[in-house]
């Protein structure tokens, strides 16, 4: 630093910085832009917003509805809402016009981007290298460059996951489904497996079928009973609601992992249209095409060893359907087997103090503040971190404008937003502590 900058402690602290600027920290800081009493800034190492460009394939679909913006759920006037980003960018009438049964998700990216071009509290190019605390604040270090704040968010995102079978094979052969853009124009040739039955899975396997030039032969092992549809039904819905979060968030730590594995479709599952895509596609390959049918759907197939030979991989598999254990050959696997929360490298300093579960994950409270040994005023949020302590949705965008809202209330200390819950429209019960209801008790008695 040179002798012309000020002292770092002689600088007054941000009130909050954010780490990461994806859709949720975007949120947050689009929720932010109502309260400029609150001096921010959110870095982000990319040069611009990007929307998981590496799953950006065409014709791809949001699972959820647009009105499940950055904002809206909780402030239908701001600027940044997706109906305004419509009305702005002169579209709206022909976006109504087209009838999305779901917007394509290239359009909520350049919505996002959009956003990010405004909002005037972001920073991009701007790679969070360390946080560290010095008993007062938080000091974040950002491209070389210390910034203290009172306060921060994480908002890195979940990281691409990986089974331990895969570690180890060569990127350009054996990848996570989040470099499809760039690695599956390589593959037009030769067999392809493609492990995991979710959404990306689809649409990994819709994209390979559809091209021009698609593979030799494909598989796609899922260890779901079927490939599972995406379960867009209304009471199914209601997990993306602040009613069921408030409910969830009663429940001991066991009953919280039932009730998560229990609504994964709701979030999980694959979209109808990319299901009916496929279906329609093998069949088209099958009885309109006369091409050989090379496509192999291969529903409760858990992959327990892979092995390269040569140029191939051989997958050991277990089929769950009949207990068989069958072997299977590919040139090339695509991992589509998810994402998890890890804490970034960043807070290294920091992690032995940041409180953890009995599987070691981080614990967000209600106002998404991880516990934490430092003093209480100075709370480090995570978005994207607890979907096993705040349920299903805490992964997707259906309450993001909710939990930002949140997050700003408990950063002033009182109701900015009206987050008061409305009637739930299912009883979930988790009264919270055990005790019978006499008023309804009895009633089939
Ligand atoms: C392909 C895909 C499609 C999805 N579609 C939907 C959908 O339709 N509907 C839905 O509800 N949910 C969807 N989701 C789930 C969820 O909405 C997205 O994953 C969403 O992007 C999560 O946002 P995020 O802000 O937590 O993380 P991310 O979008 O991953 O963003 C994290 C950001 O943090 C930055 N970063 C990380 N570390 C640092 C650092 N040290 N310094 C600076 N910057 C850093 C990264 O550059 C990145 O820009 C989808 C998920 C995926 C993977």
């Amino acid at each position: 630093m040179s002798d012309a900058s000020p002292r770092l402690d002689s600088i007054e602290p941000l009130d909050l910085a954010g780490i990461g600027v994806g859709p949720f920290n975007l949120s947050l800081a689009a929720q932010l832009d109502s309260t400029p009493e609150l001096t921010t800034r959110f870095y982000d190492r990319r040069e611009r917003f990007d929307w998981h460009p590496g799953m950006m394939l065409p014709n791809v679909e949001l699972q959820s509805s647009y009105l499940k913006d950055l904002v809206t759920s909780t402030n239908p006037t701001s600027p940044w809402s997706f109906v305004s980003y419509l009305v702005e960018t002169k579209r709206f009438f022909a976006f109504l016009n087209a009838h999305y049964d779901a917007a394509p998700r290239r359009e909520f990216a350049r919505y996002f981007g959009w956003v990010a071009e405004r909002l005037p509290t972001l920073s991009f190019g701007s790679e969070v290298e360390e946080v560290t605390h010095d008993g007062r604040d938080f000091t974040v270090t950002v491209n070389g460059r210390k910034q203290r704040a009172r306060n921060v968010a994480i908002g890195v995102g979940t990281a691409p996951y990986a089974p331990d079978w895969a570690k180890g094979f060569d990127r350009e052969t054996c990848f996570h489904a989040c470099e499809s853009v760039e690695r599956l124009p390589g593959l037009t040739s030769g067999r392809v497996a493609v492990i995991g039955g979710g959404q990306s899975g689809g649409e990994v396997v819709e994209h390979l079928l559809s091209g021009d030039t698609p593979p030799d032969s494909l598989l796609w092992l899922s260890r779901r009973h079927n490939i599972e549809p995406l379960n867009d039904t209304p009471f199914s819905n209601q997990v993306f609601s602040p009613e069921y979060v408030e409910a969830y968030r009663r429940l001991g730590e066991d009953r919280k992992a039932t009730a998560l594995a229990s609504s994964v479709l709701t979030s999980d599952g694959v979209s109808p249209s990319t299901i009916d895509a496929i279906y329609r596609r093998l069949y088209a390959m099958r009885y309109l095409e006369d091409s050989p049918v090379e496509a192999e759907m291969l529903p409760q197939r858990d992959v327990i060893q892979v092995e390269r030979r040569g140029a191939e991989y051989q997958l050991v598999v277990r089929n769950g359907f009949d207990g068989a254990i069958e072997m299977y050959s590919a040139d090339a696997i695509v991992l589509a087997t998810g994402y998890r929360f890890e804490l970034p490298s960043a807070f290294e300093s920091l992690r032995s103090r940041i409180k953890v579960d009995r599987n070691g994950r981080v614990t967000p409270g209600d106002d998404y503040s991880l516990q934490w040994d430092g003093p209480r005023q100075n709370r480090i949020y995570a978005l994207n971190a607890g979907r096993h302590s705040h349920g299903i949705a805490e992964s997707q965008l259906s309450l993001m404008a909710w939990r930002s809202a949140a997050i700003v209330n408990s950063l002033l200390g009182r109701d900015h937003f009206d987050l008061t819950t409305p009637q739930p429209m299912v009883n979930w019960g988790a009264s919270g502590d055990g005790l019978v209801d006499v008023r309804t008790a009895g009633s089939n008695a």
